[in-house]
């Protein structure tokens, strides 16, 4: 039995489905014994993570994957091993989280302006109550709720997918500015689904700004494709990682995807070896 470990997860302290310790629930039954908790902009969801998986013998990793925008494009960091109470970390929650609120207002703003019922009351509904970060699947959901579309993915097709009619962009931090706010906070950067059309671009010049991993490993990659970054990761000297990407129940079930510690062995001995 190959000790199974996924890395990159959500619950609904962000977009994710299930609350922390549900999530760490299942991935307990579902057989892995490492998981890491990388909710959007967030770590709010890390503590009651942590203590489910004390209690059932889980390893959870502290996590957050943040939203950034450097250029054109929208990058996703992620942290591992952050400390959620950390300055660097409060101050990344209050002031992402406002963001997306404004930004979601925006938004709604612009569906009422297209003729369409809908209040951000109802995208608070749809997300639930433990939900800290906001997100356009909230909004996706609400739509659908509300009949405005017929399907989950209609909400992106046709309203707010990036440059939609609805969208509202936000004043993302850069790649490198979330780097630094990952390092203040004591954990290690990883570039999150590094898309492979700008890998080779990129990598670079993030690796200058402090990139300490890439997230080599995920599902829906061929062999092919996980080589090209696994081979460039490694001449750089950054750690590969791995991870689903899961938000809850549908397509996937957690563990149908994973990790093995010789694979991501970076992240699980970053405690250990990381400056100072
Ligand atoms: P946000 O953090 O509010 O920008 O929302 C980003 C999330 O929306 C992503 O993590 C995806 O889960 C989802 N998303 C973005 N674009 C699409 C799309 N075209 N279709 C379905 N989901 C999408
Ligand atoms: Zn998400
Ligand atoms: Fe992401
Ligand atoms: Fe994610």
């Amino acid at each position: 039995m190959p000790l199974k470990i996924d890395l990159h997860l959500h619950s609904n302290v962000s977009d994710g489905q299930l609350a922390p310790a549900a999530l760490v629930e299942t991935a307990a039954a579902a057989g892995l014994a490492t998981i890491a908790l990388t909710d959007h902009d967030t770590a709010a969801g890390v503590a009651e993570a942590v203590r489910a998986g004390a209690a059932l013998g889980l390893q959870v990793v502290p996590g957050i994957e943040v939203s950034t925008r450097s250029g054109d494009h929208e990058y996703h960091v992620l942290g591992y091993w952050v400390d959620p109470a950390s300055e660097a970390m409060r101050r990344h929650h209050d002031e992402a989280l406002a963001r997306r609120r404004k930004r979601m207002l925006g938004m709604v703003e612009k569906l009422q302006g297209l003729g369409l019922a809908i209040e951000f009351d109802d995208v608070l509904r749809a997300a639930g109550p433990d939900v800290q970060a906001l997100g356009r699947p909230h909004l996706a959901r609400a739509l659908l709720e509300a009949g405005h579309t017929r399907y989950y993915g209609e909400a992106f097709v046709k309203y707010i997918a990036d440059g939609g009619v609805a969208y509202v962009s936000e004043r993302f931090p850069t790649v490198g500015e979330a780097i630094a706010t990952i390092h203040a906070a004591g954990g290690m950067a990883v570039w999150a689904h590094p898309d492979p059309d700008r890998f080779a671009a990129d990598v670079e010049g993030f690796a200058e700004a402090g990139l300490d991993g890439v997230e080599c490993f995920r599902p829906n990659l061929t062999a092919a494709e996980v080589g090209v970054l696994l081979r460039k990761t490694e001449a750089l000297g950054l750690q590969p990682t791995g991870g689903s990407d899961w938000h809850g129940p549908g397509r996937a079930s957690l563990g149908d995807f994973y990790v093995q510690p010789h694979e991501v062995r970076g992240v699980l001995d970053w405690p250990l070896q990381r400056p100072g």
